[in-house]
């Protein structure tokens, strides 16, 4: 229930609307009664012949009770019967009815608009709550969280919720009011045939109500085996070149084949059961409706006027009436269960508290002035130490490259600059203040970062530079993409810097992107750069061209280079060697030259 308040709360003025639902559905019901109930004087007039009966008084007291108001019907009725004659009321009965029926769809038009706006509201609001948590999630959340698992919650999860909230407000608060409604009728009609009525339905119900609990236990695995599928297939579509060149299409087809196996499987199952269920209750339904045809049928014949057969005949016509009201609220009741175990589940993930967050009166960072400090600092993603001891001075303007052997801690040392992950041992301080007492925003934004896979959108070239920024002038634009040696292959595509670069860039070469990710930078313009293996992905022609393109990006600035080929950081104020988490050797390429150690015989190897 707390759940499912709280799936609500997502559509703006909830309780307002759900009480103008309500409104709608009470109102609704009463005149789809009233048009079934009008069968009944309709009946009369066809089989009875009121014609000549004598006009019944109007009832001396006015009371809430049965006698009363068929008394006070009867007044009329037959009275505008014998007044009028039989065919222009059956003619009025027919117009009433129409009458009724408009009224009574246009109340639920109304109604189920209601819940539908309240519907999209809470998909749309939920959707957004959930995507603006996960990004706001740290980097370490992705790496234990399965993507597949994240996208399922985004789809799965929220269309089940989507239709939970429909079918909820549809069939769990309304159709109690038509159940409770018609009931009353049926019961104002004969409590007799009602109450024995009533004792059926459990028999039937609860055979049913097996079989669906039973199909609802394999629905769940047939739907983690569904995720288990999708999952199958993310991964051979996002690994089909290794599968190629592996030769290892068996392989991932044996391990498809099992699951698809085990999926048919579970599907027989729910088959069974679930052709079973429709057949089975219409057969007990009618075996229902055949014993209260009897019962009935036979207190119409008694002919003591305990039931007269207009009134039987109104009596079948509102429990059939009834019948789908019932099927709709146990179906939502089903559904509303499903919809909060999903509901659950997403809201455990907005309810996850990002493990790098900023502090209360975080520091608002302006500028970056003197340098960056590693006091310290140790570092493990779980078991293994990935960093120890790491003590290091990176001074402002100066260049600091990060080599050695790969595994050995480098790019984790430079995701613990823009908090990418915090330090367990030790602390980072900028301008000799602790990282975490700044504002997160704040202290990205001195930061640019430009890795090897270089992260591009399905967007323009331009949107790509000017990602994450606003209201940017495109002689800006244009002008990084200049220093990042790439507005000549810019304007050579189709449409220049309007032009569509495919999913992650995959219609450029890897130099291209590459250049694309450094003009990002430079218009970002931070004082603070970190460049992890920013050419090792690259050919030598290509190389060259980022390679300027990034020392026009370095000029001025501070940069953490991660670098593959020694060749690239030669210049470098400071080159520190890490290996195995630690350093193990540092100073400029020529001290290093003489020292004769790791770094010298990384460079030996390469020349080689
Ligand atoms: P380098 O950049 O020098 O190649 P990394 O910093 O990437 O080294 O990795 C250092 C060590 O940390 C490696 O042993 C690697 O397996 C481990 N590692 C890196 N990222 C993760 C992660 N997200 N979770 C667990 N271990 C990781």
């Amino acid at each position: 229930m707390k759940i499912y308040l709280r799936i609500l709360r997502y559509a703006p003025g909830y309780a307002s609307r759900i009480l103008k639902f309500f409104l709608y559905a009470i109102l609704g019901v009463v005149f789809s009664a009233g048009y079934l109930a009008l069968t009944m004087p309709m009946l009369k007039v066809l089989f009875d012949p009121v014609v000549s009966a004598s006009v019944p008084p109007l009832p001396e007291t006015f009371e809430l009770s049965r006698a009363v108001a068929e008394q006070t019907f009867n007044h009329y009725f037959i009275g505008f019967v014998q007044q009028y004659g039989p065919h222009n009321t059956l003619l009025i009965i027919c117009i009433g009815i129409v009458v009724l029926i408009i009224m009574g769809n246009t109340l639920r038009y109304l109604e189920r608009l209601t819940a539908s706006r309240i519907k999209v509201d809470v998909v749309k609001n939920m959707r957004m709550d959930i995507f603006s948590k996960v990004s706001s999630l740290d980097i370490g959340y992705f790496n234990n969280q399965r993507k597949g698992d994240l996208m399922s919650r985004f789809t799965n999860d929220m269309s089940e919720v989507e239709g939970s909230v429909a079918n909820s407000l549809k069939s769990v608060l309304k159709e109690p009011i038509t159940l409770i409604v018609y009931l009353t009728v049926l019961f104002t009609i004969s409590y007799k045939l009602t109450l024995f009525t009533l004792i059926l339905l459990p028999v039937t119900g609860g055979l049913v109500a097996e079989i669906i609990k039973r199909l609802k236990r394999k629905a769940k695995q047939s739907q983690e085996s569904m995720g288990r599928i999708v999952n199958i297939l993310d991964e051979t579509f996002g690994g089909m070149r290794v599968i190629k060149a592996f030769n290892a299409r068996n392989f991932i087809l044996k391990k498809i084949d099992d699951e698809t196996s085990y999926h048919r499987k579970v599907n027989l199952s729910i088959a069974r059961k679930n052709e079973l269920s429709s057949p089975l209750s219409e057969v007990l339904g009618v075996i229902i409706v055949a014993i209260i045809l009897y019962y009935g049928g036979n207190l119409v014949l008694g002919g003591s006027g305990e039931l007269e057969p207009q009134e039987f005949m109104g009596f079948l016509v509102f429990y059939a009436s009834m019948i789908q009201p019932a099927k709709n609220f146990s179906n939502g009741i089903t559904s509303l269960q499903k919809g909060t175990v999903a509901a659950d589940r997403i809201f455990r993930i907005i309810d996850t508290e990002p493990a790098i967050k900023n502090k209360e009166n975080a520091i608002v960072l302006h500028a970056f002035n003197n340098g960056i400090e590693f006091r310290q600092v140790g570092f493990t993603y779980g078991a293994d130490m990935v960093l120890k001891n790491i003590n290091l001075k990176i001074e402002r303007g100066k260049t600091v490259a990060l080599v050695g052997p790969s595994g050995g801690g480098k790019s984790t040392l430079a995701d613990l600059i823009p908090r990418f992950y915090d330090p367990t041992q030790g602390e980072v301080l900028l301008d000799g203040i602790g990282l975490p007492e700044y504002e997160l925003e704040s202290l990205r934004r001195v930061m640019g970062v430009v890795t090897q896979e270089s992260i591009l959108f399905n967007d323009t070239i331009f949107n790509n530079i000017a990602f994450g920024m606003e209201n940017v002038k495109e002689e800006d634009v244009i002008h990084a993409a200049k220093v990042a040696n790439a507005h000549d292959f810019i304007v050579q595509t189709e449409h220049g810097y309007q032009t569509y670069i495919g999913d992650r860039g995959s219609k450029l070469s890897g130099g291209q992107r590459q250049r694309l990710a450094i003009a990002r930078a430079v218009l970002k313009n931070p004082p603070i750069l970190i460049l992890d293996e920013a050419t090792s992905a690259l050919d030598s022609e290509s190389e060259r061209l980022v390679q300027d393109a990034l020392t026009n990006l370095m000029k001025n600035r501070t940069s953490i280079v991660i670098a593959h080929r020694l060749s690239t950081i030669q210049h470098a104020d400071e080159i520190v060697v890490l290996q195995d988490g630690q350093i193990v050797e540092r100073g400029t390429h020529a001290a290093l030259v003489q020292q004769n150690g790791l770094y010298r015989k990384l460079s030996e190897i390469q020349k080689a």
